[in-house]
């Protein structure tokens, strides 16, 4: 058998791909790194950037790999969770006090998040970056995977044991090898901008459901701009057919229907940056492995953003994938045998099914103007604020902390 040029060989350089070159960092894996876009440059806070919800377990998985303390300069805590139901009585709580917990998760600018890790990629000694570059055709066999790339208009080969799909929703590795999904639309789509309340946010992220969808609010670290009031997330969820309505509002008229929709428990709205819609869908691939390959990330499931979960269950990939590729490698092992790629699926397997249901019933169940499905989320609602064992099960889900946890999650180096 000839020297592979890699023992992995990643393509994608999103938040999935750069985590799992770094979780690698001191396991002695070689690693190749693609990326078709170039990485961003460090942005200062302010309202034009997409944030990110990480669960308290994902805060976990960064601090094993080093990379938490530059992130939580960036991260506001969220303290407790408020889920109300517009215009219906029921409604619940979450605490991080109630576990003993320091925080339930935090909230980061994915500008501030893909900074850090892309910095770290570069410093990594096992980590070559091919920049931009674009994976072309792959193909393996029993020996390896061999993979055709464009980088910098150059026609490269390489050998890996390994070709890691971090190459998000539009997978083109999937795509090339037919790979399954289930999929669908809910007709609905996220509106995203940076909002200024007058009231502080005290750590309290909002969850509110309305007759359009559901509608977050989370806190946010402080920004040079943000003068008189403070900076939170919004997520906006919506029908289709609003949505060149909405984009087109007013700032103005933007923030009196957002007013209006949410109500004054987080003050008044006096600002809103720029928004961006994202359409939202469900995914998921049927197949999370191929012969030498892994996916992992959005490449793998994409999706509703309505619990904030998705790149929180793509860390997990990272954290499980790391794992096994690293006692492959202590083990002198072949890091993409079929052995290691059916632990991979089999580990990841309950994990994604949990997640998808469960982010899943709560789009449709909260989205459903039907009176006895009504009564019955709001039933469901107060008994969650009441009993202990529900609320402890969803927010040990919520933090990510629900089921077996791998080496990374629990606060050991991989
Ligand atoms: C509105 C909204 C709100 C969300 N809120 C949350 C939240 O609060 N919490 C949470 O956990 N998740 C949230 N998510 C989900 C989260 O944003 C994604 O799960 C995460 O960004 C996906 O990261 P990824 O690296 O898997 O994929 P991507 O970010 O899509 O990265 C894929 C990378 O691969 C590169 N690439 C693609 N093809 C090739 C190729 N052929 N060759 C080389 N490179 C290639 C791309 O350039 C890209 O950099 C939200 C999503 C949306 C839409």
């Amino acid at each position: 058998m000839h020297e592979r040029d890699y023992d992995l060989l990643i393509s994608g350089g999103g938040l999935a791909g750069c985590s799992l070159a770094c979780a690698l960092a001191g396991s002695g894996a070689r690693i190749a790194l693609l990326e078709k876009t170039p990485f961003r440059q460090a942005q200062a806070p302010g309202y034009d950037e997409r944030s990110i919800a990480l669960a308290y377990g994902s805060s976990r998985i960064f601090d094993s790999m080093g990379v938490w303390q530059d992130i939580s300069r960036h991260a506001a805590a969220i303290q407790d969770i408020h889920i109300s139901d517009r215009g219906h009585f029921g409604a619940a709580r979450l605490a991080a006090s109630d576990g003993g917990h320091e925080a339930l998760g935090y909230v980061v600018e994915i500008s501030s998040l893909g900074y850090i890790l892309a910095q770290r990629v570069q410093q990594l000694d096992n980590v070559d970056l091919f920049m931009p570059a674009q994976l072309l055709d792959f193909s393996s066999d029993d020996s390896g995977v061999h993979i055709v790339l464009e980088h910098e208009a150059e026609r490269r080969e390489l050998d890996a044991s390994l070709l890691v799909a971090a190459d998000g929703a539009q997978s083109t590795i999937r795509e090339k090898l037919n790979i399954p999904v289930r999929e669908w639309h809910y007709g609905q789509t996220a509106v995203i901008a940076n909002v200024t309340t007058s009231a502080a946010h005290q750590g309290i992220a909002y969850e509110r459901f309305t007759d359009s969808g559901p509608l977050a609010l989370l806190p946010m670290t402080d920004s040079a701009e943000a003068t008189a009031g403070c900076r939170r997330a919004l997520v906006w969820t919506i029908h289709d057919a609003e949505v060149d309505e909405v984009m087109a509002w007013s700032d103005q008229r933007f923030l009196e229907h957002l007013q209006e929709r949410f109500g004054f428990r987080a003050g008044r709205f006096t600002h809103v940056g720029q928004r961006q819609s994202f359409p939202l869908r469900l995914m998921m691939a049927r197949r999370a492995t191929d012969q030498r390959v892994a996916l992992i990330g959005n490449a793998a499931h994409t999706l509703h953003p309505v619990a904030g979960q998705g790149f929180n269950l793509g860390i997990r990939d990272v954290a499980v994938l790391a794992e096994l590729i690293a006692d492959a490698l202590v083990a002198g092992a072949d890091s993409g045998s079929n052995e290691l790629l059916e632990q991979y699926a089999r580990q990841r397997r309950g994990d994604h099914r949990n997640m998808i249901a469960f982010t899943d019933t709560v789009a449709r169940v909260f989205s459903n103007p039907l009176p006895p499905v009504i009564l019955a989320r709001e039933l469901g609602l107060l008994a969650l604020d009441r009993l202990p064992g529900m609320k402890g099960f969803l927010t040990r889900r919520t933090m990510g902390l629900a089921g077996r946890l791998p080496r990374l999650s629990r606060g050991l180096s991989i």
